[in-house]
């Protein structure tokens, strides 16, 4: 057996309650949200309305076989942890099965708070990683507000401006961004002038290049190819990585990474992972290695 192994930076403090807990949910992210046929999902259906292969007790009928069976899309999303707080927080562990008049208000609630704990998700980050003890104490603040109106009630949820919340975490997360990529010097020609927020880097070999520090923010990184790369400091918010290769990629200290990026991307156990992600089930497939903590 080889002794290579996964080794992560410690997790991140105010996470916990941000991974989700499907047997404490009514199968939110099977009924609220509508899909198009699609590589990701091979059937139409409307929002609002339950998966046909949902079954009675709120599991999933094909869970074992979904990428067989054309529902990637099923494997890489993640919902922050919205659905059991709804669940069992909001609605007192009552399902839209057992109050069918609650299926709307559900279902619309469910939708904001996974925004919300997408928002908490990447401030605890911010918080963690920030130098600027005013830009730490922001998002502190910010976490604060936000816990506080995902805790309810239901209508001021639903009233709620999501816009402009995701706007004031956005210029937090910025402003974390800058103070953390330059600690790596990662600034002006240091780095090759095609790593711009927003790129077009699909498919390219990126390998050769310095990333550490690079502002990768809302980049097109679909197949582009990461394997043994270095992405310290590396911010990554937004970036599609559908297919990126990160087979022994060092993500442990990149920036504003989620579990639905790494799920959507191509990688194996020698992938280095930050504390509190997850190492995707389809990663695992002929892999015997070991994890350990850095
Ligand atoms: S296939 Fe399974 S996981 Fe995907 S939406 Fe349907 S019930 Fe949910």
């Amino acid at each position: 057996m080889s002794t290579t192994s996964i080794r992560r930076s410690a997790a991140i403090p105010g996470r916990d309650e941000l991974h989700p807990d499907c047997g404490n949910c009514f199968a939110l992210c099977c009924t609220a949200f509508g899909f198009s046929r699609s590589a990701d999902f091979p059937l139409d259906k409307p929002a609002g309305t339950p998966c046909p292969n949902l079954a009675a007790d709120f599991s999933c009928g094909i869970h074992d076989r979904l990428r067989p069976r054309g529902f990637r899309g099923c494997t890489v999303f993640d919902c922050f942890g919205a659905g059991q707080a709804v669940s069992q927080g909001l609605f007192d562990g009552f399902s839209w099965r057992d109050k069918p008049d609650s299926r709307s208000a559900m279902f619309a609630v469910f939708k904001i708070m996974r925004q919300l704990h997408e928002m908490l998700w990447y401030l605890a980050e911010a918080q963690e990683r920030a130098f600027d003890p005013e830009t730490g104490t922001a998002a502190q603040e910010l976490r604060l507000a936000i816990r506080k109106v995902a805790g309810g009630p239901v209508p001021g949820l639903l009233a709620l401006d999501v816009g402009t919340l995701h706007h004031r975490v956005r210029q937090i997360l910025v402003e974390v961004s800058e103070e953390v990529r330059a600690a790596y010097f990662a600034v002006g020609d240091e780095l090759d002038e095609m790593l711009l927020p927003g790129a077009d880097l699909a498919g390219l070999n990126l390998r050769t290049l310095w990333l550490c520090g690079a502002d990768l923010r809302g980049a097109c990184l679909i197949a582009a190819d990461l394997r043994g790369t270095d992405l310290a400091a590396v911010d990554l918010l937004g970036a599609d990585l559908r297919d990126a290769r990160l087979e022994d990629a060092d993500l442990s200290r990149a920036l504003y990474l989620t579990q639905p990026q790494l799920n959507s991307a191509r990688g194996s156990l020698g992938t280095r992972l930050p504390g509190g992600l997850e190492v995707p089930g389809h990663w695992q497939a002929n892999q015997n290695r070991g994890v350990r903590e850095l």
